[in-house]
């Protein structure tokens, strides 16, 4: 996609202001069902409520010019809206499997795909089996005869493990199944997995899609016909929707997301730069960072990385980890990504939690993502609270 047509997707397509009083910015239809002027139009409505106004668990037409721009975004023919990534994931899943089928799925997905697939789908009788998503031969290997899905998230968001997405679609495709990846870590921006394909291309729109922290959103693009099964079936049936205020809120996200995108991305960069000289910084993971061990396949399918990255610091005592995480002050400590607001999510939190076993993670391993303030005045409060290690 070139600059260009971003330019008019994020600015233009799907807004027909001739039907609102050539209203800039689109209206709030806040309005739960659509009356029919007769019964001709109400039998059309009634034989495709994806492309018509008959109620918003349907289509909404505030929602409705959202769709049609992530379908855009992303290069498919059309897209849903869910209430969170996490309904969009499940959506995408439980509308491709049945009872005795299975799933692949590369090894270290987002944390609630992981319960999907191993708390609840397996209550259904439907299997799965992870997989080093970089090791071709290994995903081959666990294809069986009842496998129907091949489940990708490239990169994912701690790790940022890497999938050859061509290759995949390939592999998928001789054997009847269904692809989908999770590509919230890109976003649109920097990776189009349809262009490679990928059937089902997933994002947690609450990351950068909305990208102000305030609305949790999914994104599911598709062709026509795999978005009007799921929309009969798993939008309709479960009715896990976005409302038209959360919607006309990312759209207004969504004008600024290459400008946000393209900021977060550079002021990784910066940051890791001065990272990667400093005597307490072990290692660093970012899929274009020249140590990176699957930097070749990432820069053959990735325009850019955006704002996250982790780092292992050289320290071997938990209390000047502690210490140096509590010393960060520009960097707020919360889940989450793809906002305003730069992040940490240090592992040494999720050390010593009643109940929990420790992570696989060393507690000096930490997932940064930078927001959009100025990348100097973040690297003073990070080099200020380095002195602790
Ligand atoms: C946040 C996230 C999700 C889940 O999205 P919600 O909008 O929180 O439901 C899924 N995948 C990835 C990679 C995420 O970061």
């Amino acid at each position: 996609m070139t600059d260009k047509d971003l330019s008019f997707i994020l600015t233009h397509l799907g807004e027909e202001r001739e039907q609102y009083f050539n209203a800039i910015a689109p209206p709030v239809i806040q309005s739960s069902n659509f009356a029919f002027d007769n019964l001709e139009q109400f039998r059309a409505c009634f034989s495709d409520e994806l492309s018509h106004h008959v109620y918003s668990r349907g289509n909404n037409p505030t929602v409705e010019i959202l769709r049609k721009k992530l379908a855009a975004l992303e290069g498919t023919e059309d897209a849903l809206v869910f209430s969170s990534g996490a309904g969009a994931v499940a959506a995408a899943v439980i509308g491709n499997i049945r009872s005795g089928e299975h799933i692949i799925c590369q090894q270290a997905p987002y944390s609630w795909t992981t319960s999907l697939l191993k708390k609840f789908l397996t209550r259904f009788n439907v299997e799965h089996t992870f997989v080093d998503g970089g090791n071709l031969d290994q995903i081959k290997a666990a294809i069986k005869p009842n496998t129907k899905i091949l489940y990708l998230e490239s990169p994912n968001t701690m790790t940022f493990d890497i999938q050859d997405l061509s290759a995949c679609a390939a592999l998928a495709r001789a054997h009847g199944l269904i692809t989908m990846i999770d590509n919230s870590y890109s976003s649109p921006i920097f990776q189009n997995p349809a262009s490679f394909g990928i059937d089902i291309v997933l994002h947690s729109g609450t990351k950068y899609i909305n990208g102000h922290s305030d609305v949790v959103v999914g994104v599911l693009c598709g062709s026509k016909a795999m978005v009007k099964k799921i929309f009969e079936s798993e939008l309709m049936t479960l009715g896990g929707i976005l409302g038209p205020h959360d919607a006309a809120l990312v759209l207004r996200g969504l004008r600024t997301l290459q400008l946000r995108v393209k900021r977060s991305d550079e002021s990784a960069q910066f940051l890791i730069k001065k990272l990667e000289s400093h005597p307490k910084v072990e290692r660093i993971w970012y899929p274009f960072h020249s140590s990176f061990p699957q930097r070749e396949l990432a820069m053959k399918q990735m325009r850019g990385c955006g704002g996250l990255f982790s780092v292992q610091f050289k320290t071997s005592s938990m209390e000047n980890m502690e210490t140096f995480i509590h010393r960060l002050k520009r960097f707020l400590m919360a889940v989450s990504w793809g906002g305003h607001e730069s992040l940490i999510i240090p592992t040494i939190g999720f050390y010593n939690i009643p109940g929990r076993d420790n992570p696989p993670m060393p507690f000096t391993f930490v997932r940064f993502y930078i927001g959009l303030e100025e990348p100097e005045w973040l690297w003073q409060d990070l080099e200020a609270a380095m002195e602790a290690l």
